[in-house]
């Protein structure tokens, strides 16, 4: 990630660091909030412009993946910069990568049988966590 952005002549510097930092360790897709609020105590300097900044260079570099929502904050993953599956808990929020085995059989399948290619898409369900549905 941190190479390539340097032959983007993107000047790396420490709080630009840690915003990558933080979306290539976590997995639970943050959102830029989460990412400011988790580094501000450690960088005090750190604002959400330099977030949000960052996030949109990466963006561009197609070093992460965003999933925009309309009814809460746009959630990132610095994991999996790709389309695939993700499992969404509609009460706290939480997103997961679920394992997905016949997923490019699926995909041929759908191309052969509509004659379309395929170059992009975005498959969200929308469910109850375990920790959720326990409550
Ligand atoms: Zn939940
Ligand atoms: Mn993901």
């Amino acid at each position: 990630m941190i190479a390539k952005l340097k032959n983007n002549e993107f000047r790396i510097t420490p709080q630009r660091y840690a915003v990558l930092k933080v979306l290539a360790q976590s997995e639970n897709h943050p959102s830029a909030e989460r990412i400011y609020e988790q580094l501000v105590a450690d960088y005090p300097t750190m604002s959400p412009a330099t977030v949000y900044k960052t996030i949109n260079l990466l963006k561009k570099n197609g070093e992460i993946l965003e999933l925009e929502f309309s009814e809460m904050s746009n959630r990132y993953d610095g994991n999996k910069p790709y389309p695939h599956p993700h499992m969404i808990c509609t009460k706290c929020g939480v997103i997961v990568d679920p394992p997905v085995d016949d997923f490019e059989k699926l995909k041929s399948k759908m191309m052969e049988e509509t004659g379309f290619t395929i170059s992009s898409f975005r498959l969200d369900f929308f469910g109850l966590c375990p920790d959720c549905r326990g409550k």
